[in-house]
């Protein structure tokens, strides 16, 4: 009797077709394979029923390796067998099942990297080399099924040579819909920065030779463009800084191969096992001792983000210069998302960089490189995008209905909750004007039609003013979904306990900013949050400290720190000391000093960010915050190298940590202790206070667990104090592993809200 039976999952663009079909000649078995429009595969088999059970088993044990299966439906068909045959045959459009999806881009596999180098394949040097195992997916696909002519490889037909593999059930590239080579597909050219064509006949390496020689190329990649530049030396990094207008932010680089990296940075087992997954991340490692890359790409900071090529097209760029890395750093105008588009990339760069390497390719989806820090072997995702995106993260419980989450503000993602998938899409960047916000709309809409999504209900953050709670609204009214509105620090905690599957959790939250539930500025939390009653109760949080001048103060933490230090001790002239760095000096401190003494109308934060930010004020290590986090990060960098030197005992007050006290030992302490001594007892007090609150709300609630979210969590050393603490009382100690604890994982902490409670 036939058999039809349908898989989910991540089926399509992973050689899965192939796959069955293989596997169905050798279970001696008749029928057809297909791609269907809801990213699913539908097969018929025909034989004998022991056959078809050998089939299923090897479609369990054999699977390719990228592919993943969600479910298998098999339905037994009345009448007669009929195939000749078995066969692939062309895609159906059908949609009916959801939650299967497509996978995200894949690095060069070792094959196609062997057959690039190798003088007798017919791809040698060949930069756009890819098979069913790897190359772009998730930026390629327009719509599904997974079909060349629904991929941007639809403007180039396929010669002879690669239709015959194509064509090729034995062959790598059976039905690898990106397959291409130097005669049929997409082509690289190198243009000036005005778009002129250079002559060059190896545009790739003449690419290569350029950034070694120190100019700026803008590089097209699977999903975007970079701005690179070479890395030993000082001149082109004081140009790019100087154009793109960022002073101190990090770049990250592309180094050439592991050995390189191993050259200039620390790489344990873990480090490297990532940098050379498929994956390929951005990985963020220690600088080494004999650390030589020019400063410039990592001011003042402990660590340096690091991957390795990911396409052919960047090994080619290394071979003909001696250079063990190159600035990679993603192509975005301020507060614009990462520019994919040719004559975007002439227009927006064209003023940055001195030339062009394009291919002729078009990028139907956008998506920014990946970064990755590791605590100890835990790993911690600064930002999960390429390689991860738009693969689900798998939770063990089922979701009551399908739920969007939009985010917030920074770093944004958003999210589609289905079942017991979290498909969490690209990284977004910073919503404030129309472009992010369409970009995270139509990201947003992208991944509920891939999913075949039915989506009930919307969330958003409580903040009445932001653009994704406006996007929120609109959407709601427009398909008539739920709006659930759910409080920043409530998602972040959520989203832990939906990663780990725990029922009800103490949850140290610490950020930068979010919006309270009073309205206020919240940012160092303690939550009490259970999944029996859909609400939290905020227990404790640190102490509120003045903000003066508002956003002023978030962007010079020299006027957090005196509005905490005023309170104790006389100010004036250590802040006249400090004048020159304020943008208006004197005039400008003098304005501070008048609004201390009024007391008026000054905002309030328990920001545990701007805490952090007030201590680097303080020591000297930070007076303006030119990206977000900076003045933390630097002074976490500095604290590495310190020890607990103060011994400070956390000052608890009722349901609050007194910072003031932290910051005026602080204070007094300079010069009597090295900064980092100092930075790093900053850090102590804070991850000492904060978990000794929570222990003992957790004691008060009957908890067992602790858990900590929110951007302060990416913070190695405050982790590691906040573990030492919790689970020296006992208690299990909770932090992500799979979600991002900042912004990045705030759309799905909403959907979980939304959909779970
Ligand atoms: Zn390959
Ligand atoms: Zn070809």
């Amino acid at each position: 009797m036939p058999v039809k039976i349908r898989v989910t999952g991540i089926v399509q663009g992973v050689g899965f077709r192939p796959f069955i079909y293989r596997i169905a000649v050798k279970n001696d078995l008749k029928g057809y394979v297909r791609n269907r429009g809801d990213a699913g595969v539908e097969i018929l088999l025909e034989g004998r029923e022991e056959n078809i059970r050998s089939f299923l088993r090897d479609l369990k044990e054999k699977k390719p390796p990228l592919a993943q299966i969600y479910e298998t439906i098999t339905l037994p068909l009345k009448g007669k067998n009929e195939c000749k045959a078995f066969t692939i045959l062309k895609s159906s459009d059908e949609a009916e099942l959801s939650g299967s999806v497509i996978p995200p881009d894949i690095a060069i596999c070792d094959e196609c990297l062997k057959e690039l180098r190798d003088p007798e394949n017919p791809r040698y040097e060949y930069f756009f080399i890819t098979c069913t195992n790897c190359g772009p997916r998730y930026t390629i696909i327009e719509r599904l099924p997974y079909d060349r002519e629904n991929t941007t490889m639809r403007d180039f037909p396929m010669c002879g040579f690669c239709k015959n593999e194509y064509t090729n059930p034995l062959n790598r590239r059976f039905h690898a819909q990106t397959v291409a080579c130097a005669e049929c597909g997409p082509k690289a050219y190198l243009t000036t920065k005005q778009g002129e064509l250079t002559e060059s006949k190896d545009p790739i390496r003449e690419a290569g030779r350029l950034l070694s020689e120190g100019f700026i190329v803008a590089i097209k990649g699977y999903g975007g463009f970079h701005v690179a530049t070479a890395t030993t030396v000082d001149e082109p990094l004081v140009r790019l800084r100087r154009v793109k207008h960022r002073r101190q932010k990090p770049f990250a680089i592309m180094a050439k191969n592991l050995e390189a990296v191993k050259s200039f940075s620390q790489v344990g087992v873990k480090e490297g096992e990532l940098l050379t997954s498929y994956t390929r991340p951005i990985v963020l490692l220690n600088k080494s001792e004999n650390h030589y890359l020019s400063d410039l790409i990592a001011p003042s900071l402990h660590n340096i983000g690091v991957m390795l090529p990911y396409t052919g097209l960047h090994y080619m760029l290394f071979d003909k210069v001696d250079d063990p890395a190159f600035v990679m750093t993603s192509a975005n105008p301020p507060n614009q998302p990462i520019i994919k588009d040719d004559d975007e990339a002439l227009r927006r760069l064209g003023d940055t960089v001195d030339y062009f390497l394009f291919h002729d390719r078009q990028i139907a989806h956008r998506c920014d490189d990946s970064v990755i820090r590791l605590h100890s072997s835990h790993q911690v995702f600064l930002r999960r995008s390429r390689g991860y995106a738009p693969a689900p993260i798998m939770l063990r419980e089922k979701a009551k209905r399908c739920a969007v989450g939009l985010g917030g503000e920074l770093n944004n993602t958003g999210c589609v909750l289905l079942g017991n998938k979290a498909f969490i899409s690209q990284h977004i960047g910073d919503v404030k004007n129309v472009e992010t916000r369409d970009f995270l709309e139509n990201s947003t809409k992208h991944l509920i039609r891939l999913t075949n999504s039915k989506v009930e209900a919307v969330a958003c953050d409580l903040h009445p003013k932001f653009t994704t709670t406006k996007l929120a609204q609109d959407l709601a009214v427009e398909n008539g979904w739920q709006l659930i509105q759910v409080q920043h620090h409530y998602a972040h905690i959520a989203a832990l306990m939906l990663e780990h599957n725990v029922k009800e959790v103490i949850g140290i939250c610490c950020d930068g900013y979010g919006y309270g539930l009073d309205g206020e500025a919240w940012g160092g939390e303690i939550l009490f949050c259970t999944q029996d009653f859909p609400d939290f109760e905020r227990l404790a949080h640190l102490q509120k400290q003045p903000l003066i001048g508002g956003d002023f103060a978030t962007r010079y933490p020299l006027r957090v720190a005196v509005g905490i230090l005023h309170k104790k001790v006389d100010v004036q002239g250590w802040l006249l000391q400090n004048q020159r760095h304020f943008p208006h000096g004197e005039k400008e401190a003098q304005i501070i000093l008048h609004q201390l003494e009024k007391r008026s109308k000054i905002i309030e934060t328990t920001s545990c960010g701007r805490v952090l930010d007030a201590v680097a004020a303080v020591l000297g290590i930070c007076y303006e915050r030119t990206y977000e986090g900076e003045p933390a990060m630097k002074l976490e960098s500095t604290a590495i190298k310190g020890k607990d030197s103060l011994q400070l005992d956390p000052v608890i007050n009722g349901n609050v940590l007194d910072t003031t006290q932290l910051l005026l030992e602080i204070f007094k302490s300079r010069g009597k202790c090295s900064k980092a001594d100092l930075a790093y007892s900053a850090h102590a007090y804070l991850g000492k206070g904060l978990a000794t609150l929570a222990i003992e709300k957790a004691l008060e609630k009957s908890v067992k667990t602790v858990g900590f979210s929110g951007g302060v969590a990416c913070n190695e050393l405050l982790v590691l104090i906040m573990r030492r603490v919790v689970e020296g009382s006992g208690l299990r100690f909770l932090v992500h592993e799979v979600v991002p604890p900042g912004d990045g994982g705030l759309s799905f902490g909403q959907a979980v809200v939304a959909g779970f409670w």
